[in-house]
């Protein structure tokens, strides 16, 4: 008998096959010959059986696959509101609109419109800063571990960093400050112990190659128990009695006091400049709630040295980062539109009952048994560790199904479906789901759970 791995239709002939041919049409030629081979490898692989639905059919599947974009939208259900795998903070309304603004055409970047001159890409978003933080003066940069790199390369290349070992943080996608610090031309030298650092320690390891003081915070892990740690505002201190810099990393760029809605403890920008550090380094996308980016703020002296150091221009912000960024700090010019209006500190302040409100709406459209209970959401992004607010969530009843098959079909909608799995069962978070999105979501849900 003939192997019917031998009878499959050449690559040629399928291409020219009406239904075929009609994709090459919309679509470019290159993808529809990769879709019409892989289709046929898949044959081959399948002991040479035609597709089911025809091989028309299974070219155009194979040729939505290969043209889908892999980056697209989700729909965020896990109340984590900073998740760095989901890509941190959705932007205001007014920063996609200036994003858009400027990315259509031409742009004042590095243009001075009233001279006809040069200008610098600085100038936008540095007097807002200054204005908000009460700093003399920052700088933006493409994320807050290259501020970093550009403060500790321009304030202590070539000599020594003394920080505590309480402080030495992972920042996720497993990096950590050290390499950070190595990579800056800077020694690290470590004081104290993970749980206690001393001033008396980090004046011991002062040697004449000392030139930097840092502080970073700790911000995606607590230490509790039998602890210490030195406060910025006495590490800035020893600095300036012996000459050295300073600088404090934040992590989070907090800019408005949010203990109202039960989060405290999180240093904020303007308090950790009164510390009397020389630079404050903090992210753009954590509480700050813009787009990904790394903000120095500090003394004239210092942010000179940072903007002429050549590791400046090699992380540099582009062009969308600053016209987000500069139309997220312009809302926090009034604090309540900041909180309305950035989605990120709307979410992290929305009020339990609203947040019930809307998980009972959720529960009642998609049904099946789904059941409303109380629960937590989390801050994530590494801010406010341990904080646990408030919410109240959809719990779905799968059935037939596990968890992990329920939780695996939702992310297969169209958008995918984020959920959180928690004492074996699917629960969803409206906390963090976007006021547009409740309609489509009840859709996948229902659809997932019938499936
Ligand atoms: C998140 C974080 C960083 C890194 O910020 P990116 O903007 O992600 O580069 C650095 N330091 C601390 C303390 C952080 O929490």
């Amino acid at each position: 008998m003939t192997d019917p791995r031998r009878l499959l239709p050449a690559v040629d002939a399928l291409l020219a096959a009406p239904d075929v041919a009609a994709l090459a049409r919309v679509h470019p030629r290159s993808l529809v010959v990769r879709a019409v081979r892989e289709t046929l490898e898949a044959a081959r692989a399948n002991s040479g059986a035609t597709p089911a639905e025809g091989w028309g059919p299974a070219v155009r599947a194979c040729l939505e696959r290969l043209a889908a974009p892999s980056f697209v939208p989700v729909i965020n259900a896990t109340g984590v509101v900073l998740h760095t795998n989901l890509g941190r903070a959705p932007l205001a309304a007014t920063a996609l609109a200036a994003m858009h603004r400027i990315a259509a055409g031409y742009a004042s970047l590095e243009y001075d419109v009233g001279r006809g001159s040069r200008g610098s890409r600085q100038r936008h978003c540095r007097d807002l800063l200054v204005e908000l933080t009460g700093a003399e003066d920052a700088l933006v940069v493409n994320n807050a571990a290259g501020a970093l790199l550009v403060a500790l390369s321009a304030l202590a290349r070539g000599g020594e960093a003394v920080v505590s070992r309480g402080e030495l943080v992972e920042i996720g996608g497993s990096f950590r400050i050290p390499d950070i610090l190595a990579r800056s031309g800077t020694e690290l030298v470590e004081v104290g112990a993970t749980n206690r650092t001393h001033r008396a320690d980090y004046e011991a390891a002062l040697t004449p190659g000392t030139r930097l003081l840092l502080k970073v915070h700790r911000s995606n892990f607590q230490v509790t128990g039998f602890t210490a740690e030195v406060p910025a505002r006495e590490i800035a201190a020893l600095a300036r009695e012996r000459r050295l810099a300073s600088l404090y990393d934040l992590g989070s760029g907090l800019l408005v006091d949010l203990s109202p809605w039960g989060l405290a403890g999180e240093p904020g920008v303007r308090d950790a400049l009164a510390s009397g550090v020389d630079l404050v380094a903090f992210s753009g996308d954590k509480l700050l709630g813009g787009p990904q980016a790394g903000i120095l703020v500090g003394t004239a002296t210092a942010l000179i040295a940072c903007k002429n150091d050549p590791i400046a221009r090699a992380v540099r912000a582009d062009k969308l980062t600053l016209a987000a960024l500069e139309a997220t700090l312009a809302l926090y010019r009034d604090p309540e539109a900041a909180r309305r209006e950035i989605p990120v500190l709307r979410m992290l302040t929305t009020d339990p009952a609203e947040l019930r409100q809307a998980a009972e709406a959720l529960a009642r459209g998609v049904g099946h048994g789904s059941e409303v209970i109380a629960g937590e959401s989390e801050v994530g992004g590494g801010s406010f560790p341990g904080a646990k607010l408030q919410t109240w969530l959809v719990q779905l009843a799968a059935n037939r199904l596990t968890a992990d098959d329920l939780a695996a079909r939702l992310r297969g909608r169209d958008p995918p479906v984020v959920a959180r799995i928690q004492d074996d069962r699917v629960v969803l978070d409206p906390r963090t789901i976007l006021p547009g999105q409740f309609e489509v979501l009840g859709g996948a849900v229902r659809a997932a759970l019938d499936g």
